[in-house]
């Protein structure tokens, strides 16, 4: 969730931090030329807002405390308001249009929304409330409208066009360039280009696509709802955890009573005996949104259709060529191609430990999918015997902390002090990052903690992103969020080792934002491809496990002993557990998304029937009956619940693994997890360069090649197939 000032990109990153929330993706192609709002506000209403004053605080954090939920909406409307009038300046220039007057005054138009929306963005994720709720479902479409008028435009477009036709006689130096061609582009994927014909054409699609996808989304939460098991009996609660018990406890209907999210859903297929309602379970689970009235087959037909025919409008060979083109993997065969090489060693793993699991089962009784994960949990106790209890005395946050720091310190020479300032939260604890010359980087604020209040999951924005256009020299603010539960109070923070993962992939997003010595906000900080964003923050938990880091911050919090190598081996080997099960439904998953982006808009017109559909695409690649994909077209929420999503995306995650398997290899070549020589690399390439270049020239300036896929199998415990890269 990050804001940054500047516009045409959409909302991607208004409402998409790194690490953000999976289906909730909006991009800049989405949107209908609707025309924006009529927005008025007064100076009566604006009075005391403190988005309207000065900020007399530390390192310019907003005054959080002044900041109350009634200034919002005065504030952004203000800001947009404001944000017109920078664009109707660059419009309206009698001036021929220059690189000055146009492309650098639109990274600085809107700074008042960038302050605004990147606080309300901010807030609405750590300390909602429903008043909040109420003002987002007015603020972001309010704000779409807006940024759909500008990127449509077409005398804006006018002029971004005729500064690039001159881009070689304007002496623009490597970023002045980049910006250009980053600027250019993203007004030419909202569709700025083409004949008001068919911008027209795109803008229905679009609306239709809008609809769909709402009730797609509004389907599968009904379904959702629908479906819950209510357990009475002593034989069907066998096998139950008290604390999972306790959780599913229903006081009005005095039974247990087990639901369909994702959570309660594994727990329950983990711990029950009751075979019978393990099945259960798993129906309800697979069959949702498949029949009826609320049958999410045919829309998934309709939105790949509608996808197809809006590529083709625009020159495309499938809405997957579209989406691929300025990621890592740049075509849909590179992406397929890529999948079936880790697809091929993960099934085979997984058939071996489909064996494995059959022979724990009573006599006559054949192992099915329902069984999976209850005895996939059997044979993990049985094998490594491991309880989290015994390492999480060993991960005390304020350690695990320390011992980040100290990896950021040996990599790049960066140091962080605590500094006390007001953070959002009382529980938030700040930093001052310095370079290796003293001199100050950004602003590290950190926010650990669960309460009801804030969104799942762990995450790292921005209050303020970085610029340095006229050499204005602004540094970022930058967040990291957890959700770890609250000790008791005087008591320390323990950690799960999970846990300890997190905080180095966030410290890492948080890093590539801190460093950045790139001067345009557009490309200054952790956007970039899908399949690349992931890299910066995966490839710093490699430390974690590393016997010179684990002595450096996995020590006892009350004797000081380091943690014993034995149970780091068990622990490391318990993690890889059922590796092929979890390969398996993600790349099959990854492998439909891909194939329903694959069709022309003539071949998804003719399917009839989503799921047969389905099962032939999975069975061509030979999917095993006992392993379903990770999510089945009907309630596929990545690609299907909204406008584009993760579509034709769904492989980024296993893609930026290649990446982070094989950037870390590099260190462990050099016989050294601090080499100098190779920590220079990945600072200046990845760190400190933004999006400068393409994702797969920064990677090959780091790395001296490209990245080669047996890392990333070795780590996941497979065979290595063949040689050679990917
Ligand atoms: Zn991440």
């Amino acid at each position: 969730m990050k804001f940054k000032r500047l516009i045409g990109l959409g909302l991607v990153t208004l409402m998409l931090g790194a690490c953000g929330g999976a289906d909730q993706g909006e991009t800049a192609d989405e949107a209908p030329a609707a025309a924006a709002d009529e927005i008025s506000v007064t100076e009566a209403e604006l009075a005391g807002n403190p988005f309207m004053e000065e900020w007399d605080t530390p390192y310019g954090i907003p005054p959080f405390s002044a900041i109350e939920n009634g200034h919002y909406m005065p504030a952004m409307k203000k800001a947009v308001l404001e944000l017109r009038t920078d664009i109707d300046a660059i419009v309206n220039n009698p001036d021929a249009p220059t690189f000055e007057n146009t492309i650098v005054a639109l990274e600085l138009a809107g700074e008042l929304l960038g302050d605004v929306a990147s606080t309300f963005g901010n807030i609405t994720g750590t300390d909602t409330d429903d008043e909040l709720r109420a003002l987002e479902t007015q603020i972001y479409p309010m704000l779409t409208r807006e940024f759909d008028a500008i990127t449509l435009n077409p005398d804006l477009w006018q002029r971004v066009k005729t500064i690039y036709e001159q881009r070689d006689s304007l002496g623009l130096d490597e970023q002045d360039a980049r910006l250009l061609e980053l600027r250019r582009r993203a007004f030419i994927r909202a569709g700025a280009a083409f004949t008001p014909e068919v911008k027209e054409q795109i803008a229905e699609i679009n609306a239709e696509m809008s609809a769909i996808t709402t009730t797609f989304s509004q389907n599968l939460l009904l379904e959702t709802k629908a479906f819950t098991l209510e357990l009475t009996e002593d034989d069907e609660i066998a096998g139950l955890s008290d604390d999972f018990k306790a959780a599913i406890w229903n006081d009005e209907k005095q039974a247990w009573v087990v639901g369909l999210n994702r959570s309660s859903y594994e727990t329950f297929m983990v711990q029950a005996e009751n075979r019978e309602l393990r099945e259960k379970l798993f129906n309800g689970y697979r069959l949702r949104a498949s029949e009826g009235e609320r049958d999410n087959g045919p829309l998934a037909i309709r939105v790949a259709t509608l996808r197809a025919k809006r590529a083709e409008l625009m020159g495309y060979e499938s809405h997957a060529h579209y989406i691929l083109e300025y990621n890592m993997a740049k075509t849909p065969k590179g992406a397929e191609d890529f999948l079936l090489r880790v697809w091929r060693p993960g099934l085979e793993q997984a058939k071996q430990e489909r064996t494995d699991m059959q022979a724990m089962m009573a006599d006559g009784e054949t192992f099915a999918a329902h069984d999976w994960w209850h005895y996939a949990e059997k044979l993990r106790l049985e094998r490594y015997d491991l309880d989290e209890n015994a390492t999480k005395p060993y991960f005390d946050l304020e350690n695990v902390r320390a011992g980040a720091f100290e990896m950021a310190n040996r990599l790049f020479g960066v140091t962080f002090e605590e500094v006390d300032v007001e953070g959002w939260n009382p529980v938030v604890v700040s930093f001052d990052m310095k370079d290796e010359n003293g001199d100050h980087l950004g602003l590290f604020m950190t926010d650990m903690y669960a309460r009801d209040s804030k969104r799942g999951g762990a995450w790292m924005s921005s209050y303020r992103g970085t610029s340095n256009i006229n050499g204005d020299k602004i540094r970022p603010l930058i967040t990291n969020n957890l959700n770890l539960p609250t000790p008791p109070e005087g008591d320390p923070t323990l950690m799960r080792f999970s846990d300890v993962e997190t905080l180095f992939h966030e410290f890492g997003h948080g890093l590539h934002g801190l460093m950045t010595k790139i001067d345009y906000p557009m490309f200054s900080g952790v956007d970039g491809p899908r399949d690349y964003t992931e890299f910066p923050a995966q490839i710093l938990e490699h430390w974690t496990s590393q016997p010179e880091m684990l002595e450096l911050y996995a020590t006892h919090y009350e004797t000081g002993d380091v943690i014993p190598t034995e149970l780091v081996d068990r622990m490391l080997l318990a993690a890889n557990h059922n590796q092929g099960f979890y390969t398996t439904e993600y790349v099959a998953a990854s492998l439909l998304d891909l194939r329903w982006h694959m069709l022309s808009s003539e071949e998804a017109a003719a399917i009839t029937d989503a799921h047969v559909f389905e099962r032939e695409v999975l069975e061509g690649y030979g999917l095993i009956p006992e392993i379903e994909p990770r999510y089945r077209s009907e309630y596929f929420a990545h690609i299907f619940s909204s406008s584009t999503g993760y579509s034709s995306g769904y492989y980024a995650y296993l893609w930026s693994e290649i990446l982070d398997a094989d950037g870390f290899a590099a260190f462990k070549q050099a016989e050294n997890i601090f080499d100098p020589e190779v920590a220079a690399r990945l600072k200046k390439w990845v760190y400190e360069a933004g999006g400068i270049k393409p994702a797969d020239e920064l990677y090959r300036n780091f790395r001296g090649s490209d990245p080669s896929i047996e890392p990333l199998l070795e780590g996941r415990g497979f065979a290595v197939e063949e040689a050679g890269g990917n």
